[in-house]
């Protein structure tokens, strides 16, 4: 089971804040990425996998292993037309996908962005 893990590093430590709610409820344990080591005050996401063993993985750590695999896709994919047709076809998706969140994030933000000038040329 996955489960996104909040970076508030409004709950750091007891010390930072000494007289603001005690809870009584139990800390949980900070989660460090399984990858980078980095814990989840250091990050913007944490992926954290329910279990024992408490694997996990950062969004930095996230982006690296997409972009590798993108730069290793392409590689493999030189000389042989079909793969490099889909590999186009992937990035052109991965495009489209970002461009929906970002337009989601400009509504919340109840803004638009004035026309690309990139397709003016
Ligand atoms: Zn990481």
């Amino acid at each position: 089971m996955l489960d996104c893990v909040p970076s508030d590093p409004g709950h750091r430590s007891d010390m930072d804040e000494p007289k603001k709610r005690r809870r009584t409820k139990k800390h949980a344990p900070v989660l460090h990425c399984s990858f980078c080591d980095k814990s989840q005050y250091e990050v913007r996401k944490l992926i954290a996998r329910d279990g024992a063993e408490r694997l996990a993985i950062c969004d930095e750590c996230i982006e690296r292993s997409i972009r590798i695999i993108n730069d290793q896709s392409l590689l493999e994919a030189e000389h042989r037309p079909k793969a490099l047709f889909d590999y186009i076809v992937r990035q052109h998706a991965i495009i489209d996908q970002a461009r929906d969140r970002a337009h989601k994030a400009l509504d919340l933000l109840s803004i638009s962005l004035p026309p690309s000038t990139d397709s003016q040329h």
